[in-house]
């Protein structure tokens, strides 16, 4: 089991009356980290708080501190296991990570590709106007700029379907 896991299947109250621990019906108990004559810890469903001395934490606190043992040992004394990364999981990490540097190298690609087209077709526009009307010039800019407008529509087209 995960650390998730095991605090989805181990509650608070539960632990605490694992180890022995009455809960009063305002959900405290007698601190076990300090002499404590009131019951000044209250219990939560998923970690402890002594309002006399500040000893707090979740499951796993509990147990280190009751038990003087490491996270690991209380993990463990849970049920829990360590898993080491497999060579595949570690290959699928790597495959992931790439997949997004590439679509993020081919968004950029995209917005260059659009700024450029933006430019070319005001540019176009621009000597269309200043040209006179079926002048070379001006079939010339009227067919760079039909190209630069179907361009226009496959990139947006590009973005509508993300
Ligand atoms: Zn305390």
């Amino acid at each position: 089991m995960t650390v998730e896991e095991i605090k989805e299947s181990i509650s608070m109250p539960v632990l605490v009356q694992k180890y022995g621990f009455s809960i009063s019906a305002a959900k405290m108990i007698n601190c076990p980290f300090h002499s404590d004559k009131v019951a000044s810890m209250r219990i939560y469903c998923d970690g402890f708080f002594c309002f006399s001395c500040g000893a707090h934490g979740d499951i796993f606190d509990f147990i280190r501190m009751m038990d003087d043992v490491s996270f690991k040992e209380a993990f463990q004394s849970l049920g829990g296991e360590y898993r080491k990364p497999t060579f595949s999981s570690r290959m699928a990490v790597y495959q992931a990570q790439k997949q997004r540097a590439m679509r993020q190298k081919a968004a950029e690609r995209e917005q260059e590709r659009r700024s450029l087209n933006n430019m070319l077709i005001s540019v176009y526009r621009t000597y269309m106007e200043r040209s006179e009307p079926l002048s070379d010039v001006w079939c010339d800019c009227y067919n760079a700029l039909q190209y630069q407008l179907y361009v226009q529509a496959e990139l947006s087209g590009l973005e509508a379907r993300w």
